[in-house]
């Protein structure tokens, strides 16, 4: 009889247990089935969102097409873009210019000029010399003037430790004799690599010389004025380009091209600062992006 007894309450509690853990099961099932709702819901809103702007998008497109010519588009297009949100979208161009000052290098202020745009001009001691009115020009623009050495070779350059700092100091002084005003911002021939020494870099260094590399090389010196905007559209379309190039005829026939292009792309443009960190292959600052 006990045993009995004891053999229902088993089963009884058996049932409980299972009923239970039906009751689990189907709550399981309806919080899933609930989700499944409301991920419904919403993707139905979105979808039936997309179509209503999307329908609405060609729906502008269209009355624009009616009201415009293509030609007429494009250009109001790329004058909103020139003076619009492109503006701001952080891409910056440090137009460089070597070798000169030259009989060129007006004509170049004035296309900056037109464009609102600057540039570094790393001058040659003796082109300076020869051409004190374009150094003048050069100092009273908003382009920034700095030096490009006195023999613009790697032999004399690298002679000693501090033989390239002392044509860096040769150039600053006839700037300033002829200006009156100072600059510290350097670009050494052929770039501060490979050629120069630890020793030379960091005596110009400690001298205050802010030196610049370029991350994009227009290669002018042997480039048609067309195979220069290749080089320009192709690579230097970074967020942060830095060009090379030098004040030779085929750069002057490209020039007012290259500066209206990156105009129209959106780009800011920066001449290098006398208190500006320089960017260099020694400080590894030289990335496009
Ligand atoms: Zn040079």
């Amino acid at each position: 009889m006990e045993q009995k007894r004891k053999n229902e309450n088993v089963k009884r509690k058996k049932k409980v247990r299972k009923r239970k853990q039906k009751k689990t099961r189907y709550n399981k099932k309806k919080i899933f089935a609930r989700i499944v709702l409301v991920c419904l819901f919403f993707s139905g809103i979105s979808f039936a969102f997309n179509k209503f702007s999307s329908a609405n998008a060609v729906e502008i497109r269209n009355e624009r097409l009616s009201v415009e010519t293509l030609s007429g588009m494009v250009e109001k297009t790329s004058k909103e873009a020139s003076k619009g949100p492109l503006k701001t979208s952080g891409k910056t161009v440090y137009i460089t210019i070597d070798d000169g000052p030259s009989k060129y290098t007006d004509q170049m202020l004035k296309i900056l000029e037109k464009y609102n745009a600057k540039a570094t001009f790393f001058m040659i001691d003796g082109n300076m010399k020869r051409y004190p009115q374009q150094v003048k020009n050069v100092a009273n623009s908003t382009s920034t003037a700095g030096f490009h050495s006195v023999s613009h070779d790697v032999h004399k350059l690298y002679r000693s430790a501090d033989s390239a700092k002392k044509e860096f100091d040769q150039c600053s002084k006839t700037y300033t004799e002829i200006t009156g005003k100072t600059s510290k911002v350097i670009r050494i021939p052929y770039g501060s690599k490979p050629y120069t020494t630890k020793a030379s870099y960091d005596t110009m260094v400690s001298a205050g010389y802010k030196i610049w590399d370029w991350n994009v090389d227009t290669n002018d010196w042997k480039n048609s004025s067309a195979g220069i905007m290749d080089v320009v559209k192709t690579y230097g379309n970074g967020q942060n380009v830095i060009l090379l190039m030098h004040e030779k005829p085929q750069t002057i026939e490209a020039f007012e091209q290259i500066i209206k292009y990156y105009s129209d792309q959106g780009y800011e443009f920066a001449a290098a600062g006398q208190n500006e960190n320089p960017k260099n292959f020694w400080l590894q600052n030289l990335s496009l992006n």
